[in-house]
């Protein structure tokens, strides 16, 4: 069975941002109303430790981050920085470290109910991003030793260049990213990237992700994957021009879920971005990723024994 991540510390202030954070409580409060999830269903988390976060960012960028303040490594986040907000990251990376380790120790399908925040570096914060949790979430069970292959499969629409730059030496973690190509970020280098034109249609969307996606699973045969699920594909999406329906998110979901569930692969996955004039389908995107979960996650055999 599925297993969601949920912590009423998600929702954090930063004023009239672009960025709702408020739509981590009403994906909760769906997933209850609809039926999708019972209370019991959600584990709390705990903030990512000090020492967690010094696997993927510097010691000076954690320490200026919990100062609280914006400094000349953490001000490119394009977001306000108080207590309340470094806690509310801190608390969404612990989520998304949870997520994972739970996906891995019961191999199944996770979701933290927060998190994506891939444009994070090592000593820099940027667009939005203040701990890169989706590097830390893979870093953190390679360290641990629980597993040794992943792989990252960023649907965003902005590309994942925090995390390809974080594991730009590292063979063992493939970094996939599909995205629209002529808006932010300055581009990195993932191991695959596809830069999609501006206005391209859901049919070419899912036609090239499941191309490529199902290549890579192939080609690099993780252990574990761990699926930045972002809401701003969405034609209506502010911050980009993709033409996905929310049909169409609904389909990415299933592909990709769908071929880790027929390679028996656990997988954990992320919110990250969203910015949906109305916020009810930023959330509605979101959802249809958590019952795609539910759905799906009977599929993962418990074990290659199984
Ligand atoms: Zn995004």
């Amino acid at each position: 069975m599925a297993k969601f991540i949920y912590s009423r510390g998600y929702w954090c202030d930063v004023g009239a941002h672009v960025f709702r954070t408020e739509k981590y409580g009403l994906l909760h409060d769906k997933m209850l109303e609809m039926g999708l999830a019972r209370p019991d269903d959600f584990v709390e988390p705990k903030p990512a430790s000090r020492r967690d976060l010094e696997l993927i960012h510097t010691p000076e960028y954690v320490g200026d981050l919990f100062s609280n303040r914006h400094t000349m490594r953490t001000v490119r986040s394009e977001m306000p920085i108080s207590r309340q907000i470094v806690e509310a990251f801190a608390l969404g990376a612990g989520g998304t470290v949870l997520a994972c380790r739970l996906a891995v120790a019961e191999h199944t399908f996770t979701m933290n109910m927060a998190g994506g925040f891939h444009h994070a570096f090592p000593d820099w914060a940027e667009g939005f991003c203040y701990i890169n949790d989706v590097a830390l979430g893979v870093a953190k069970l390679r360290h641990d030793g629980l597993i040794r292959k992943a792989m990252v499969v960023d649907c965003d629409l902005h590309q994942g260049n925090g995390t390809a730059y974080m594991f730009r030496d590292e063979p063992d973690v493939f970094t996939f990213s599909i995205h629209e190509e002529y808006i932010y970020p300055v581009k990195g280098q993932s191991d695959l990237d596809i830069g999609l034109p501006g206005s391209c249609s859901g049919a070419q969307y899912l036609a090239e992700l499941e191309e490529h996606l199902l290549d890579a699973l192939e080609t690099h045969r993780p252990e574990f994957v761990l699926y930045v699920a972002g809401a701003d594909p969405y034609r209506e999406d502010m911050l980009g021009t993709l033409m996905l329906e929310i049909e169409d998110l609904k389909r990415r979901d299933e592909i990709v879920l769908g071929a880790c569930a027929e390679r028996d692969l656990p997988a954990a996955a992320v919110l990250a971005g969203g910015y949906a004039p109305l916020v009810e389908d930023t959330v509605r995107i979101h959802y249809n990723t958590a019952a795609a979960l539910v759905a799906l996650s009977d599929k993962v055999a418990r074990g290659p024994d199984a």
